[in-house]
C-alpha cells in the first residue's frame, strides 16, 4: 500500500533527486585512483604494517587498510572496482553505496541489492558476510541499469540485523623476505588473522533476511511525489 502524496511524506531533498545524472556509483574506483606505493613489513608481535604507516592508514579496530588515491570523479569510473576508503564510509554509516545518501529502512530493515544467490542455501543470504553496502529505494534502478552483475540477475532484501563482522582484503603470512599476501579473504575481528590482513572492505553480516520484489520496489519510487 502507498500512502497518498503529502508534504509529509515527501523525501527530503537530496541525492535521490541526482540519481539520474549519476555515472558511476559512489562506491567504484576512477582511474584516477591509484593505490599509494607502500611496502608492507612485519612488525614484529603485532602482524603487519606499512613501512612508513601514518596514523590513517589503521581503523578505529587498529586494522590496517589499502591506500588508494582520493581522487574521486577524475578519469573514468573503474566499474567492478571497490575504493575501498567510500565502500568502508558507505558501509559503517549506512550510506547508499550509489548516491551516498542513507540507506532505505523500514520495519524489515535495512535495504540490500545483492546477485542472486537464492538457490545457495535455505534462508539465503541468512548469514551472509557481505561487503556490499546497503542501497536506498531511487538507486535500485540506477544499480541495476550500471552494474553488469547484476544484470545477470538480482536480489533485494531487507535485513534486520547486520552487525560489523570484519573485513575482507589481503591475508599476509611471513616469509623468507617479507610478508607475502596469500589471498583474499573474509576474517572476523576476532580472529588473530586480521592483524595479517590489508583490508580493503568491511564486512557486515547480514541477519533476519526477508527477500523483497524487485517489482514492489519500483512501485515504491514511481509513488514518490515530484518523480
Ligand atoms: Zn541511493
Amino acid at each position: 500500500m502507498t500512502p497518498a502524496p503529502t508534504a509529509a511524506n515527501e523525501p527530503a531533498p537530496g541525492p535521490a533527486r541526482t540519481v539520474n545524472q549519476i555515472i558511476a556509483p559512489y562506491i567504484t574506483s576512477w582511474t584516477a585512483e591509484q593505490e599509494v606505493p607502500s611496502r608492507v613489513v612485519e612488525r614484529p608481535g603485532i602482524g603487519v604494517g606499512y613501512a612508513n604507516e601514518v596514523l590513517g592508514d589503521r581503523d578505529a579496530r587498529g586494522v590496517l587498510w589499502l591506500r588508494p588515491g582520493v581522487r574521486r570523479g577524475v578519469g573514468k569510473p573503474e566499474f567492478g572496482k571497490v575504493h575501498p576508503l567510500r565502500q568502508r564510509r558507505a558501509m559503517r554509516n549506512l550510506l547508499c553505496q550509489v548516491c551516498a545518501g542513507p540507506a532505505d529502512q523500514n520495519d524489515d530493515g535495512v535495504l540490500w541489492l545483492l546477485r542472486d544467490y537464492r538457490n545457495d542455501w535455505p534462508g539465503w543470504p541468512d548469514g551472509m558476510g557481505c561487503t556490499e553496502p546497503p542501497v536506498c529505494v531511487p538507486c535500485v534502478a540506477v544499480s541495476l541499469r550500471l552494474c553488469p552483475a547484476l544484470k545477470r540477475g538480482a536480489a533485494a532484501i531487507r535485513a534486520g540485523r547486520f552487525e560489523v563482522a570484519g573485513v575482507r582484503g589481503a591475508l599476509y603470512r611471513r616469509g623468507t623476505f617479507g610478508p607475502v599476501a596469500v589471498g583474499d579473504v573474509n576474517v572476523a575481528y576476532d580472529d588473530p588473522d586480521i592483524r595479517w590482513m590489508v583490508a580493503s572492505a568491511l564486512v557486515r553480516e547480514l541477519r533476519g533476511c526477508t527477500l523483497v520484489s524487485l517489482a514492489e520496489l519500483a512501485a515504491q519510487h514511481d509513488a514518490v511525489p515530484g518523480r
